[in-house]
């Protein structure tokens, strides 16, 4: 049997953005409920230290954060509950929204606030899977990462504009970065302006058709081994960071189609707004960012949520109450 709940306010996720629109909503008095998804805190849980986010001067435990995170929520009167959102049924007419939670509960919700993510693309190998769930030096972030291999090797693999931001980045805190490109020269897919800034850095060494076999260290990253995948030709490359950006897939699957994505399935909302193509719902964070994709940011993007569905939804009641 369906259990039926209505609210003002339904987070779905909970990073930076999810949290921060909970502790708006909350104190807009929307009483917020969140579902964390099956990785309560997001991202930032499979980081160690945070350093770049304002306001902790000696940075900060991922997970640490996310807790204090929690508990800021809860204690200004947000609920945050476990469980994933399964399904949604929105009505394009900005009337009640209907989600379910893990295909049992039915939530009904006046506003919705999307704050699911996206997650990193991994290579999926053997050894670069066990040393990143040790936090040993693989990474998909060069910027949260990075300071930690300042006046190391490093190595990134990827070739979209991502990966040649990401190495840039590297190049101002590392003595060499190697850079993995499975395309032959030539072949990057990043934007012309990236790839020549790449090629004219003397510290990234680039290397064409290449591919890793596997990551090498035992539990630390000591290097990678690769192979030339025109000759066949396998070598070691030695160092300390291993980072991947070969890409994001945004958490939008659950959304069925029912909300405007770009090609790539990241929501679109109008701009200098969270608003999407349906009143009443509203993304924030990573979900809706391909571009800057930081705490801060997603916490910034939050706020504006809440702020949104706070004036959409006292707009509607006035409607409501005067009609
Ligand atoms: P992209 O999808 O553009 O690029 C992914 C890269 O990873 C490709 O070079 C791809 O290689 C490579 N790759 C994928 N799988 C593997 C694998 N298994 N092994 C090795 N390499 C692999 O992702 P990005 O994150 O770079 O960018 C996503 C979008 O965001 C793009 O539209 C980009 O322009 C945009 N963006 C814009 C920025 C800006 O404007 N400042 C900054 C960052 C991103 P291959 O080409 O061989 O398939």
């Amino acid at each position: 049997m369906s259990d039926i709940e209505k609210i003002h306010c339904l987070i779905i996720g909970s990073g930076p953005a999810g949290y921060t629109a909970a502790i708006y909503a909350a104190r807009a008095n929307m009483h917020p409920v969140m579902y964390t998804g099956m990785q309560p805190g997001g991202q930032l849980t499979t980081t160690t230290d945070v350093e770049n986010f304002p306001g902790y001067p000696d940075g900060v435990d991922g997970n640490a954060m996310m807790m204090d995170l929690k508990i800021q929520s809860e204690r200004v009167g947000a609920e945050v509950r476990f469980g994933t959102a399964s399904k949604v049924e929105f009505d394009k007419d900005g009337g009640t929204h209907k989600v379910w939670i893990d295909e049992e509960k039915e939530i009904h919700a006046e506003t919705v606030i999307i704050s699911t993510g996206a997650t990193a693309k991994y290579l999926g190998l053997d050894n670069e899977q066990k040393i990143l769930a040790n936090g040993g030096g693989v990474s998909a972030c060069a910027v949260c990462d990075g300071f930690f291999y300042k006046g190391k090797e490093t190595i990134i693999v990827g070739a979209g504009d991502s990966a040649c931001e990401e190495a840039l980045y590297l190049a101002n805190l590392c003595p060499t970065v190697h850079m993995l490109v499975r395309k032959p020269e030539g072949g990057m897919r990043a934007s012309k302006i990236m790839v020549d800034r790449v090629i004219a850095k003397d510290n990234i060494k680039v290397y064409w058709s290449t591919e890793t076999v596997d990551v090498l260290g035992d539990g630390v990253v000591t290097g990678a081994k690769v192979r030339n995948n025109v000759t066949g030709e396998e070598q070691d490359i030695a160092a300390d960071g291993f980072f991947v950006a070969i890409g994001h897939v945004p958490n939008t699957g659950f959304l069925d189609g029912q909300i405007t994505t770009d090609a790539d399935g990241y929501i679109t909302t109008e701009l200098s707004s969270t608003r999407t193509n349906v009143s009443g719902v509203f993304a924030c964070g990573d979900v809706q960012d391909r571009i800057y994709r930081q705490a801060v940011t997603a916490a910034g993007t939050g706020c504006m949520s809440a702020l949104d569905a706070e004036r959409y939804l006292s707009e509607k009641l006035s409607t409501v109450e005067v009609a």
